[in-house]
């Protein structure tokens, strides 16, 4: 904010003071002039009783006087004028030391934690600009504390997440050694099997170490990534051919349908391939009943995107934005045939943000989208 000179503090108060000044002489001029006319009127009578109507016609000027002594008169004025500004100037300035309380107020109601209401900002002297900084520290002050809380309470929600996480798996597969070191009766049919859910149990803890390292690993603030020029329609038939085994088991699908043409884009192929991975194994995951996969490139506004449509299970409108959050299932069950641990969406969304992208869901009775959309880039020569 810039402050005019004008409009300054210092000449604020110089016109505070002309101001009273000229009020101040205004009120003594007024009542001068009525005691003037008064004692005038006053000799006036006496002049006409001395001399009547057929005196002398007009009486002279110089027989009006104030008092007898001058000094006297001088101190009476004086005294009377330094009340008169003194009381004009309280009067004028009152507006401005209203103001000036309100920011002391302002300020206090920060100094006791109140970091919601704002100081008003009014007019624009070195007093308004006070108010515009503090105003700005106070917003600061507020975002820091808010983001300071959030953090504190993410990571609060992650230690608990992490634990029961780690705990339940870990707990099944200590209880399953204690059976096969312990369990002399066991047949080799059992023992087999109980091999193989610790095995699977063991798998589970790997990949949520894992996801939970990219997790923070791929946050916006921390990585510098190394990008090359991607185009999507050579990239993402590598992507279905990986899920061909899974897609085989569920009895699913695929459906393609690429853009003509080249999408370019600017990525890191290990990660890109990390967060379209995530949407096709949970199309297949949680759409297994739906028979079909569609996977869709095509650009819209210098975006290319890619679709991945899933059918069978909605996802309802209330829970679209939270399956994005680390963490966030919508069935809150972790079965270990549907049961992830809700990282992979979290993590896919870090890594669009990493490749400045979106990436949003739709769902409905028509059909599950999740859709990446990423800056089109040309190729270098
Ligand atoms: P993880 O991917 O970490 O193994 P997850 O699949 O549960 O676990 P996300 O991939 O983040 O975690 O998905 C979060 C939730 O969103 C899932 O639990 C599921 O409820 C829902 N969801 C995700 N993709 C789909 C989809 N294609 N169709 C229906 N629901 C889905
Ligand atoms: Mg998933």
């Amino acid at each position: 904010m810039k402050v005019r000179r004008f409009r300054s503090f210092r000449f604020k108060m110089v016109r505070y003071m002309l101001l009273s000044i000229l009020a101040t002489f205004i009120t003594e001029g007024i009542i001068f002039l009525g005691i003037f006319l008064y004692e005038t009127e006053n000799i006036a009578g006496e002049y006409r009783k001395v001399w009547g109507a057929s005196g002398q016609s007009s009486m002279p000027l110089r027989m009006f006087s104030f008092s007898q002594s001058t000094v006297l008169d001088f101190f009476v004025i004086l005294l009377f004028t330094i009340l008169l500004f003194t009381m004009y100037f309280v009067l004028i300035s009152h507006n401005f030391v209203i103001y000036v309380r309100e920011i002391i107020t302002g300020i206090d109601r920060m100094k006791g934690g109140n970091l919601l209401e704002e100081i008003p900002v009014k007019g624009d002297d070195e007093f308004a600009e006070i108010s515009v900084a503090i105003n700005e520290m106070r917003k600061e002050l507020h975002d820091t504390m808010e983001s300071q809380r959030i953090a504190e309470k993410t990571k609060d929600e992650l230690i608990t997440n992490v634990a029961h996480d780690l705990r339940t798996p870990l707990t099944s597969i200590l209880g399953y050694l204690d059976l096969l070191t312990e369990g002399d009766f066991l047949t080799e049919d059992q023992r087999q099997k109980y091999l193989g859910i610790v095995s699977a149990k063991a798998r589970q803890l790997e990949t949520l170490i894992r996801d939970l390292f990219d997790y923070t690993r791929y946050d916006k603030d921390k990585v510098k990534i190394k990008k090359e020029i991607l185009d999507l329609n050579l990239f993402m038939p590598q992507i279905i051919d990986e899920f061909y085994p899974s897609l085989m088991e569920n009895q699913l699908e695929c459906i393609t349908d690429f853009y003509e043409g080249a999408l370019n884009i600017e990525g890191n192929g290990e990660l890109l391939a990390r967060a379209i991975g995530n949407l096709m194994s949970n199309a297949i995951k949680y759409g297994a009943e739906g028979k079909v996969i569609e996977v869709k490139t095509g650009r819209m506004d210098k975006m290319a995107y890619v679709a991945v449509i899933n059918y069978g299970r909605v996802i309802p409108p209330e829970n679209l934005e939270k399956i994005f959050e680390k963490f966030y299932r919508v069935e809150s069950s972790r079965s270990l045939k549907t049961g992830g641990t809700g990282l992979g969406l979290a993590i896919a969304k870090n890594i669009v943000n990493l490749h400045d992208g979106h990436i949003w869901a739709s769902s409905d009775e028509s059909g599950t989208r999740f859709q990446i959309e990423l800056p089109e880039v040309r190729p270098r020569k």
